[in-house]
């Protein structure tokens, strides 16, 4: 089947339009598939951005501890006397400072009709399996309001075996002071964590909870610096006695 010369023509242009919009084609397949593989320099930059965060472990390291430990607050400050050596080597350079932080926050007897001259010091007296108590006792009757000692964050609300029903406060500017209220009977009504307590502020009540002897209703306050407010439940104690003991 002969083809004429014009027809010739016709179809060697159509093959070559053919192949130029198949280049065309490739070509333009060939851009905009690029997009694609500019798009992960930036996912490799991505990943050099994760060796960052590696270089800083303890950020991505602590969210994880605290995660795990800040369920079981609970063996808290009774029990800690000593922290582990990295927070303790972080406190010394402020830990000089914590008496002059206390004082100046004149921390207010943080029990609702209890006089100064009432408290006894109970912060040496030791506990059972050879702990030593670390707090002050504040013998009240029952329902007495119980009072923020210093302006400061409520931190924890904690039901634990031993203090019953607690509360974690973070005190001083830097929150590196923690006042920690044992063995209330309830919390004050509407009160949830995050909420900022002002000093003098009825947080909540005197009770029995935890493990203090039924009918022997007291607040069981505590006063500790940690080396990191994340870190709440866990710090070097001090003695709250001569600190309220001034108290009005
Ligand atoms: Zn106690």
């Amino acid at each position: 089947m002969a083809l004429g010369p014009r027809a010739r023509v016709l179809l060697l242009a159509a093959l070559v339009f053919a192949g130029v919009a198949a280049l065309v084609w490739y070509l333009s397949y060939g851009y905009w598939s690029q997009p694609v593989t500019p798009l992960r320099p930036p996912a490799n930059s991505a990943e050099a951005l994760t060796p960052t965060p590696p270089a800083t472990p303890q950020a991505g390291a602590t969210p994880q501890a605290e995660a795990t430990a800040t369920p079981a607050p609970s063996p808290a400050p009774t029990e800690q006397t000593t922290p582990s050596p990295s927070p303790q080597s972080l406190l010394q350079p402020q830990g000089g400072d914590t008496n002059a932080t206390l004082a100046s926050m004149r921390l207010l007897l943080p029990v609702q009709g209890v006089r100064a001259e009432e408290l006894r010091d109970t912060f040496s007296d030791s506990r059972s399996e050879g702990r030593v108590h670390d707090a002050i006792d504040i013998m009240a009757p029952r329902n007495s309001p119980v009072l923020a000692a210093a302006d400061g964050r409520v931190v924890r609300l904690f039901r634990s075996v031993k203090g019953g029903i607690t509360l974690y406060q973070l005190a001083a500017a830097d929150e590196h002071i923690v006042l920690y209220y044992a063995h209330l009977e309830r919390y004050a009504d509407g009160l949830a964590e995050g909420h900022l307590a002002r000093r003098g502020e009825t947080v909540g009540y005197v009770g029995d909870t935890g493990n203090a002897t039924p009918g022997d209703t007291h607040l069981h306050f505590q006063i500790y610096r940690v080396a990191d407010p994340r870190h709440f439940w866990t710090g070097d104690n001090v003695n709250p006695y001569p600190l309220l003991r001034g108290a009005q």
